[in-house]
């Protein structure tokens, strides 16, 4: 794909179908103090997402393992999307550039 002719209808995912975060595989221990897991028999793995919010807050969700792959599905059409309006950015700002000359 050149750099000036970008087919958004070929290259763009779905919009709806992406999410942004960090994909984690962790044992976790409960809130239930008698629980094996506080004793070193952790649970899991279990997939989490977590996601960075501006201020350092972070929110952490746990992926069911039939939406596992999905998610990963999710995480790729968002950073591409991102990669494209990088690219469309860069364009826009070289074309601004140009024009002032
Ligand atoms: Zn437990």
């Amino acid at each position: 794909m050149s750099a000036k002719q970008i087919n958004l209808n070929k290259s763009l995912p779905p919009l709806d179908e992406t999410i942004r975060g960090t994909l984690l595989l962790r044992h976790m221990t409960c809130g239930n103090k008698n629980c094996k897991c506080h004793k070193g028999e952790k649970h899991g793995p279990y997939h989490y997402l977590t996601v960075n919010y501006p201020k350092g807050k972070t929110k952490c969700v746990k992926i069911a393992d039939q939406d596992v792959k999905k998610v990963k599905r999710w995480l790729r059409n968002h950073k591409k999307i991102k990669d494209i309006l990088e690219r469309i950015s860069n364009n826009n700002l070289a074309r601004l550039k140009t024009k002032n000359k």
